[in-house]
């Protein structure tokens, strides 16, 4: 007996960078593939001690369920941490959300119809695209410079844009940055049209010399939504996130997510807010940056030292990520089946494009994981790989991707 699914369901397909993960727990494997925060990073005592501490005083709430817009407290933590960066947020404009990933899910369900136009960087995040693409919006790249995406709004494909997804700050997968003049103009350009400003900024917090500029949205209040996180600076496991935007829009949300999930898990909102209550954020982020950036410094060492003259990369001032430019004509998909045998993953570029044409020969590195000397042991192999001749175009995709 075969099943009809919904046509919706068709859009739920095989995530490269998921079925790499599975691949990367091989023995030996030296990943620079996903985007996996330091495990060394996780503060396991104060989460320790936050888990005895909630359980011993409020375990009724903790264990209980609770609202679907998140706890109270939480809500004006994550407004106040939204205030200090310019946003002028309420506690009531706040949803907390399990992972910012679900955030992107409830943008979907209640910014887009089939046929939205939905503007989106290029290249961007490919668990945005996963999550909106069930929701049936049409595509449509902006193009960029050194600056960033351009706010190309009276371009006739982008005009009627329902919305437009940003990551201004060390952006998944090419770890730039936007300038603050480009965040000015993207409000400026915005401000009165009907297009709502989606800011996804899981990584502000991981800059290693100064602070990222102050986001769009604190120029663009009532306009924006924006998502935020505690995977990369707490724990992703924990599953925390929030959205803060418009508070119709926030209700509507709370609506959407009871279909799904009905709340956030109580005993982790505790948690996290017992955490954060201690000032545990101040204490953890200095720590994070210097890690991160120190594996930053191994990696871009270590491209200079093993990479062919004809491969390119910008130097990322946060966050996890560098973008390899591998010379026109390689293919970074077909070389990736070598890489594996010589036990190092990172992922295809090809992933992160949503329209247009994708150029075949860049691909994504993540210096979050591993460390310095696995980092210079996987880029001088992959120097060897991309140094060697390039494989003809392949007719299918490698198994590896189709997995
Ligand atoms: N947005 C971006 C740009 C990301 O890179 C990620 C995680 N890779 C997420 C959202 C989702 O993160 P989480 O659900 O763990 O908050």
């Amino acid at each position: 007996m075969t099943l009809t699914m919904s046509q919706r369901s068709a859009h739920y397909t095989t995530s490269p960078i998921r079925e790499l993960l599975k691949l990367t727990e091989q023995p030996g494997m030296i990943s620079l593939a996903g985007g996996l925060p330091a495990p060394e990073s996780f503060p396991v005592q104060a989460l320790r001690a936050a888990c005895v501490d909630v359980l011993d005083t409020q375990a009724q709430g903790a264990l209980q369920y609770g609202p679907s817009e998140g706890i109270a407290p939480l809500r004006e933590w994550v407004a106040a941490h939204l205030r200090a960066q310019g946003i002028e947020a309420q506690t009531d404009e706040v949803l907390i959300t399990s992972g910012s990933q679900q955030g992107l899910d409830l943008v979907g369900r209640v910014l887009i119809d089939p046929g939205s136009i939905v503007l989106v960087e290029r290249p961007t995040y490919l668990g945005a695209l996963q999550a909106f693409a069930p929701y049936g919006p049409r595509f449509a790249d902006l193009d960029e410079d050194a600056g960033g995406a351009l706010p190309t709004l009276d371009d006739p494909a982008h005009r009627d844009a329902r919305m437009v997804y940003l990551q201004p700050n060390f952006r998944n997968p090419t770890g730039q940055t936007m300038t603050a003049a480009r965040r000015s103009q993207w409000a400026q350009a915005l401000r009165g049209r009907p297009i709502a400003l989606v800011e996804d900024n899981p990584y502000g917090e991981l800059w290693f010399d100064a602070p990222p500029p102050a986001p769009v949205a604190a120029q663009l209040p009532g306009q924006s939504l924006v998502l935020g996180t505690f995977s990369k600076v707490l724990s992703p496991g924990l599953r925390l996130g929030y959205v803060h935007g418009p508070q119709e829009v926030i209700a509507k949300m709370a609506l959407a997510r009871q279909a799904a999930d009905l709340q956030t898990s109580s005993l982790t909102q505790r948690l996290v807010l017992k955490v954060l209550e201690g000032g545990l954020l101040d204490a953890q982020l200095p720590h994070i940056r210097a890690l991160y950036r120190a594996q930053r410094d191994a990696m871009l060492a270590a491209l200079s030292r093993h990479m062919p003259g004809s491969v390119h990369w910008e130097t990322p001032q946060g966050g996890m990520f560098i973008w390899l430019s591998l010379p026109p004509g390689a293919d970074a998909t077909a070389l990736l089946p070598l890489a594996l045998q010589r036990k190092v993953a990172y992922v295809p570029g090809t992933a992160f494009y949503a329209a247009g044409a994708v150029p075949r020969n860049t691909l994504r590195l993540s210096y979050a994981t591993a460390t310095p000397a696995q980092i210079e042991t996987a880029i001088a192999r992959l120097g060897e790989v991309f140094s060697a001749t390039h494989p003809p175009e392949p007719r299918h995709a490698p198994s590896v991707l189709a997995a």
